[in-house]
């Protein structure tokens, strides 16, 4: 690494995929970028997560943020290397019943009214599009422009590509603390921007404390090589009342083929868990989840579980934009079980504001201001139903 300069436009603290992406988009708007990551870029929650990009419509921001982003990846897919193993398998949600079955129903309206392609699965039509699901099932819905990825190597593509512009990566150092236009790292540097960005996902909190963000760990596990087992990203439509509970661990059945063979298997959810080992408990759960909708899968062998940490804030959006009461201060964070999904809109945000461009989307539901910083480190998480 050569010797950093002091002075940039912007400073982006974290090499996840949020913070490689959010440097990359202002360094392409033509804004001299400073990229810190103490460890590797893309080994925190960029590593260990599942790398579905999907369009999702809890909210009509949610729906905004994730569409936009996904249409960013096919872009941007069309650059990556092989081995991002980018691939538009599309998602099926898969009714058990008939409330789940209406539930996809909707889903479906929702998604055809602003223009993205589903389509209803009939039992039969399920089982011929996943044979290896159980018998017995509703129905389900196909989302075909969903993709899947290998988000750590995303991640280390998009920081080659900043430096390859000018913009410079500075690894091995942590971000010790920001001050107005200023961030200090642990070796005694103090860098200086009139933009910082603190996209340490879960991590953030340690930079900027009064911030809603809090840990939400989950397990994930592999599999050896079993092409064609699983052909599309398979969620339980249940995961969606799960996935929304805050107070209680959660396990749903979420699987995705990978290019290699490979079947990820997921996922869990856990509150007030910063332990990092895997919960064997919970980890049998998942995978008794994942049986409970295909049989077979007991019959293959998972080589590695892992665990991970979400940035969950309070209202399932992320945090984009200025930290009131500090005009240098951005935040890049927050984005929960869709950070992979949203980088690239997260992204596109921050650099039109730094470079004064109107963006695609609006920022405001996505703005820390909508949060009572000052307090809102003891502000409790609230559940939402589906
Ligand atoms: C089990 C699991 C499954 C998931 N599945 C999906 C999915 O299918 N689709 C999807 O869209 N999202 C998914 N996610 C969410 C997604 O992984 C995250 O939202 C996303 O990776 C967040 O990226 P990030 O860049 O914000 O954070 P991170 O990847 O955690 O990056 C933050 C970086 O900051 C660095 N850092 C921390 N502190 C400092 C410091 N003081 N100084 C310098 N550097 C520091 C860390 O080393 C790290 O590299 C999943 C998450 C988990 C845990």
């Amino acid at each position: 690494m050569s010797s950093p300069s002091q002075n940039y436009d912007v400073i982006v603290a974290g090499g996840g995929i949020v913070g490689t992406a959010c440097a990359l988009a202002c360094a392409q708007a033509g804004l001299h970028v400073a990229l810190v990551e103490r460890d590797i870029i893309g080994g925190g929650a960029t590593a260990a997560g599942m790398g579905h990009i999907v369009v999702m419509d809890d909210s009509e921001a949610q729906f905004g943020l994730t569409r936009r982003s996904q249409q960013l990846w096919h872009t941007l897919a069309e650059t990556l290397p092989r081995n991002a193993e980018f691939e538009t398998t599309g998602t099926i949600w898969v009714a058990a019943d008939q409330e789940e079955l209406a539930e996809a129903e909707r889903k479906h309206v929702y998604l055809q009214q602003r223009s993205v392609p589903s389509q209803m699965l009939s039992p039969g039509e399920l089982a011929m599009a996943e044979p290896n699901l159980r018998d017995g099932l509703a129905g389900g819905l196909l989302v075909s422009e969903d993709a899947v990825v290998y988000p750590p190597v995303v991640a280390l593509h998009l920081a080659r590509e900043l430096q390859a512009i000018g913009s410079e990566l500075i690894l091995g150092r942590s971000i010790v603390h920001f001050a107005t236009g200023e961030a200090h790292l642990d070796d005694g540097t103090c860098l200086r921007a009139p933009r910082l960005v603190n996209a340490l996902g879960a991590e953030a909190i340690a930079c900027t404390s009064n911030i809603p963000v809090k840990k939400r760990k989950g397990h994930l596990a592999i599999t050896d090589r079993y092409s064609g087992f699983v052909r599309h990203q398979l969620v339980e439509l249940g995961y969606l009342k799960s996935a929304h509970s805050v107070t209680t661990d959660s396990v749903a059945f979420n699987v995705q083929p990978r290019k290699t063979g490979q079947i990820l298997i997921g996922s869990s959810r856990q509150y007030g868990n910063d332990d990092s080992r895997v919960d064997q408990a919970i980890l049998s759960s998942m995978l008794q989840r994942a049986q409970f909708y295909m049989p077979r899968i007991a019959a293959l062998n998972i080589i590695r579980v892992w665990t991970g940490f979400r940035a969950a804030t309070p209202d399932k959006l992320p945090l984009i934009g200025p930290v009131p009461g500090d005009p240098s201060l951005w935040l890049a964070t927050g984005h929960e079980g869709l950070g992979i999904t949203t980088a690239l809109a997260s992204a596109e945000l921050l650099a039109c504001e730094f470079s004064g461009t109107v963006p695609p989307i609006s920022p405001t539901p996505y703005l820390p201001a909508r949060f009572d910083l000052a307090s809102s480190a003891n502000t409790p998480m609230h559940q939402e139903t589906v």
